[in-house]
């Protein structure tokens, strides 16, 4: 179906400012054009929650989460940008895979199963898509996701 995707994303925001609120992270969403695209709602809206869920729970407490949407005549682009603690390198290709968490003391804390990525990646291929992980120890966190307009399901 048609969905409106930045209305998705400023709902998806509004549910998870409480959360954000608590830890005194500022959600900040940018949008760069006004993208209509045909996509399962309730899956990519689970996807990308999944993305600023974690960018909000890996956080310094009064950091920032910025959701940026983009889109070109092929593509529309989600970017979940944070001032966290970020990845090390050498965890990053892992990160995808279902149960996996980097960090097992810290994450008890956070809680959480480990699985929100792996269906997040889940769903963006499901839309022939594709998600990118940028990340440095200690400076933050960037997932983009890049979905076509129109995927043929
Ligand atoms: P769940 O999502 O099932 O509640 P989870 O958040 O631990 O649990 P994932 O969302 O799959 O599981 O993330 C896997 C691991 O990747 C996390 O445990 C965390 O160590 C790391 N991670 C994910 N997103 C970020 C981020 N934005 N900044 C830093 N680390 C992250
Ligand atoms: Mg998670």
């Amino acid at each position: 179906a048609q969905v409106n995707i930045n209305g998705l994303l400023e709902l998806i925001l509004k549910r998870l400012r409480p959360i954000a609120g608590k830890r005194n992270v500022e959600l900040i969403f940018e949008s760069i054009r006004e993208v209509t695209a045909d996509v399962d709602e309730m899956k990519l809206s689970l996807a990308l929650s999944n993305l600023v869920e974690n960018a909000i729970k890996y956080n310094m407490e009064s950091g920032w989460v910025r959701v940026t949407l983009d889109a070109d005549h092929k593509f529309f682009y989600v970017k979940v940008a944070d001032s966290g603690i970020g990845i090390p390198e050498e965890f990053q290709e892992h990160v995808f895979e279902r149960f996996y968490r980097v960090d097992k003391a810290r994450s008890r804390e956070t809680g959480g199963t480990g699985l929100g990525l792996s269906i997040t990646k889940k769903i963006i291929l499901m839309h022939q898509g594709a998600l990118k992980l940028q990340s440095k120890e200690g400076e933050g966190t960037t997932f983009t996701v890049r979905i076509p307009l129109t995927y043929i399901s």
